[in-house]
């Protein structure tokens, strides 16, 4: 019975694939109004409609 109990330290390899989260479908808000939907006037931005995206 060979009593050379060879053990190897392994190194404890912490590859922990972080896989980066679903990116959303969303649209971007709007370069005008900053996604507030009114122009500097407090009229409804004609550039995304009110809506604070385009
Ligand atoms: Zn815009
Ligand atoms: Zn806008």
């Amino acid at each position: 019975m060979p009593s050379d109990t060879h053990q190897e330290a392994i190194p404890s390899r912490d590859d922990t694939q972080e896989v980066p989260p679903p990116i959303s479908p969303q649209k971007w808000r709007c370069c005008h109004c900053g996604g507030g939907g009114l122009d500097s006037y407090g009229d409804t931005c004609r550039h995304c409609d009110g809506l604070g995206f385009c």
